[in-house]
């Protein structure tokens, strides 16, 4: 079974509540109401040696941060601010304490630069080394940027750029020669260290000009699916307009393969993919200017289902196979 509908299957099982929830499976963190100003916001991540990382080229102190920016990248997903975090960690036995400690002094450094507090959570022995975290946060009543809110029309925007996360993970994963070339090093520094997209989310909460958004985990064309999914919508991306670097086109070249689809279907970007509806560009385009908000319009909305691309003249459908699949 694949991931999003092992994800659909149970969100159908989980339609009633038993307690009060604004939000529950579908987004990049639950909503649940916190008080008369505020509602909670709660989102979990794993990440897995050999899954995720792998040891041969990621730092112990690099597991551990990027293990806690991709969970405060879902409550920037939501425009929120992370507060509270719960750490559950696993590695194998023989791991040397000098190793644990630096691991563990990434996800504390990390917190410790958001105000994150960490509040508990739990240490087993497991075959590989495997860190879950847990992290809450507050955004204001109402306000929490969605998937579900995308409307036909709405124009597609994306922070940043695409496919830089794959590019470094090309590079990381180069046989023989290891030294990096200039071009090289941001790419790799995307992949190597997450910088969740914190003063844009909270930009684009503060414009109320945002429909809905999400933060690119698997590839602009995967994530947009699910905007898509939870708004009851289509989407046609302009593969002609995606943001790719110059790294990641040197790279792209490098191994003869199109940046582009990096930027389709390569994950970890961990930038944000939003939407705006079409009378509020102008204003939108303003606004993100003043407020430093780096973003490009990739893509539109439809009312028809389906997930399409335009290259050129042409339109075709997605190519589903290439999406990422953790299955
Ligand atoms: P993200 O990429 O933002 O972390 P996911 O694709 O992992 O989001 O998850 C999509 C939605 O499915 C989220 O609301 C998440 O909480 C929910 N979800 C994922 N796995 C499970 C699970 N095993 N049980 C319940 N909910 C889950
Ligand atoms: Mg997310």
């Amino acid at each position: 079974m694949r991931e999003f509908d092992f994800i659909k299957a149970i969100s159908k099982k989980k339609s009633v509540f038993f307690n009060p929830v604004i939000k529950g499976i579908g987004d990049d963190c639950a909503i649940l109401p916190f008080n008369d100003t505020h509602d909670m916001i709660i989102t979990a991540d794993s990440l897995c040696e050999g899954v995720h990382f792998k040891k041969s080229y990621f730092s112990p102190w690099q597991i551990g941060a990027k293990s806690m920016a991709v969970n405060i990248s879902d409550i920037c997903a939501m425009g929120g601010i992370p507060k509270y975090a719960v750490v559950c960690i696993g590695f194998p036995g023989k791991t040397g304490d000098k190793y644990i400690e630096m691991m563990y002094s990434g996800i504390a450094d990390f917190a410790e630069n958001y105000g994150i507090d960490i509040i508990g959570g739990d240490t087993i022995s497991s075959p590989q080394i495997n860190i879950t975290i847990t992290v809450i946060g507050l955004v204001e009543k109402s306000m929490a940027l969605r998937r579900d809110g995308a409307k036909a029309g709405d124009k597609i925007f994306v922070t940043g750029f695409l496919g830089d996360s794959h590019a470094g993970l090309k590079v990381l994963a180069r046989k023989g020669n290891k030294k990096l070339r200039d071009y090289e090093y941001l790419p790799v520094k995307k992949h190597l260290a997450v910088s969740p997209r914190f003063f844009e989310a909270r930009a684009l909460l503060q414009s109320g000009l945002v429909n809905s958004c999400m933060d690119v985990s698997d590839g602009i064309i995967s994530d947009i699916t699910r905007i898509c999914d939870e708004s009851g919508t289509g989407a046609v991306i302009y593969a002609d307009n995606l943001p790719v670097s110059y790294s990641a086109l040197k790279i792209g070249a490098d191994n003869h393969e199109d940046a582009a689809g990096y930027a389709l279907y390569g994950g970890e970007d961990y930038e944000l993919l939003f939407t705006v509806a079409e009378k509020n560009i102008a204003k939108f385009m303003k606004f993100a200017a003043l407020n430093c908000v780096n973003a490009s319009q990739t893509g539109v909305i439809t009312g028809k289902k389906g997930i399409y691309i335009k290259q050129g003249a042409k339109i075709h459908k997605e190519d589903n196979k290439k999406i990422w699949n953790h299955f």
